[in-house]
């Protein structure tokens, strides 16, 4: 495979062949600690809605069934095709909810919900009279009237269009469909066989006009995946015109997904250079189109709201992508569910169903792990927050915010600044860092300079699947 701007720089792609994390969170959820629980979690919902004024906060709900594997997937999900198994889990889920409401009751609080995220494995799994349950049970916490953005993850496998208007009726404004590639060998590839049509059929002028934004994931690093077959697929979407896109790595860690072996029974997965080139690829793609870069791997129409943040420097990257930067806070409910409660505290849901069940049926919040930030924290979370979302990072506000001198704070950090310096992954220029066209492919190991938890040699050899998984 050739490459426009990899090709001349070899020797970069053997050099920094080192994994990075996506900085969806920092530290990263492997640095949390699991002895954070129920009563850490109400410190932090306490410390959020009690020390701002009426925060905006986004509501998360996972739902975590499919009827069908996906075999490149590391979200949490559990196959089924018994219904019953979902209702019975939704019976928990409510009572979840309920522990919210007493807790928000008890606190005399009145949150400032402004988005809600449907999420999963598959919320279109749900039949329309659990979805209403569900609605009606969350309306008991948030009011649907002052939501911004009310969103669900769609399977375009599941819906048809009647769906897709009963969706509109219900007040969902946002769609996104998780498409991963239109070509039907890496389709075959992944155990998810899902032709353009079935998505453009979904997409009428009719029902497209009823929601504000549609966003596209696509992932990269696929099995069968070519330069051609990424460009096919790049002119496909660019054709359909989702206003957002979200342009991924798959994430290749069988340690944590077994299932992912099943991709490499027949077909080689491309390696770190391929997977550079192939993402670069899609990358060139999209900027020659209309589409603006909002972030490492994210790309919206100039009219989208996240498009307009990345113009005033707004736009904010969390567990749902880019965002429009209208909230920074997320309120998790459901298996695995993260949240950002407040500037201090990160917490994840358990993952198993029994154990999850069995933590709310107790009358606590289901937690498996959390993390309280420390001040470095926060600094540090800033730093590579906004090298991660605009690329660009301005030492001088840093300084301002925080009260520290930029390069005291950040001095052992210097050696490897100007290592990148040297190699043109980045500029500095009056206190302000760029990360250059050619260190936006590595832009994730440009915030991993940052990173205290996570030096290069800390690593133990096999903690990931290096270099498969590297960004
Ligand atoms: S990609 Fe989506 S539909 Fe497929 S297994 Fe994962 S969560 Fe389920």
């Amino acid at each position: 495979m050739n490459s426009i701007l990899l090709d001349s720089n070899q020797y970069l792609l053997n050099k920094y062949d080192i994994y990075a994390f996506d900085y969806i969170e920092y530290p990263h959820k492997s640095f949390w600690s699991e002895k954070f629980g129920d009563k850490d979690y109400r410190e932090g919902l306490k410390s959020l809605f009690l020390s701002e004024k009426n925060p905006p906060v986004v509501l998360y709900v996972h739902i975590p069934f499919c009827p069908q594997m996906c075999w490149f997937c590391v979200c949490h999900f559990n196959i089924t095709h018994n219904y019953d198994r979902i209702k019975d889990y939704l019976t928990y889920l409510h009572s979840e909810i309920d522990m919210i409401r007493t807790f928000l009751n008890e606190h005399d609080i009145t949150p400032n919900f402004k988005e809600c995220h449907l999420g999963g494995g598959s919320p279109t799994y749900l039949e329309e009279k659990e979805f209403l349950e569900l609605k009606a049970k969350l309306q008991t916490i948030c009011s649907f009237d002052n939501l911004d953005e009310f969103t669900i993850e769609i399977d375009p496998r599941r819906v048809d269009q009647r769906r897709m208007h009963f969706y509109h009726e219900q007040g969902i404004d946002r769609i996104s469909f998780g498409v991963q590639d239109f070509d039907l060998e890496v389709q075959k590839s992944i155990n998810r066989i899902q032709p353009p049509h079935l998505i453009k059929n979904l997409l009428t002028p009719d029902i497209r006009k009823h929601f504000k934004s549609v966003n596209f994931d696509l992932l990269v690093g696929l099995p069968k995946q070519t330069r051609e077959s990424v460009r096919r697929t790049i002119d496909q979407v660019i054709d359909i015109g989702p206003d957002r896109i979200a342009l991924s790595f798959m994430h290749y860690s069988p340690k944590y997904a077994p299932h992912q072996k099943m991709m490499k029974k027949n077909d080689k997965l491309p390696d770190f250079r391929e997977r550079k080139v192939l993402h670069e690829e899609a990358v060139q793609a999209l900027v020659r189109s209309d589409y603006v870069r909002t972030g490492f791997e994210h790309f919206a129409k100039p009219t989208d709201d996240v498009a307009k943040a990345v113009k005033t420097k707004t736009v904010q990257y969390n567990s749902l992508g880019a965002t429009s930067g209208r909230c920074s806070y997320l309120i998790g409910l459901g298996e695995s569910s993260y949240g950002r409660i407040g500037e201090r505290h990160y917490s994840q849901h358990l993952y198993e169903e029994g154990a999850y069940k069995e933590r709310v049926s107790k009358g606590e919040f289901p937690i498996y792990r959390g993390h309280k930030l420390t001040q470095d924290d926060v600094i540090r979370r800033d730093v590579i927050h906004t090298l991660r979302s605009i690329f660009t990072l301005n030492c001088r506000d840093i300084e301002a915010r925080y009260r520290i001198v930029f390069n005291d704070y950040f001095k052992d950090e210097e050696p490897i600044l100007d290592e990148f310096l040297r190699d043109g992954m980045i500029e500095i220029t009056d206190g302000v860092l760029i990360i250059t066209e050619l260190g936006k492919n590595f832009s994730n190991l440009v915030c991993r300079i940052f990173d205290r938890y996570c030096r290069t040699d800390q690593f133990p050899d096999d903690f990931f699947d290096a270099p498969t998984v590297a960004l």
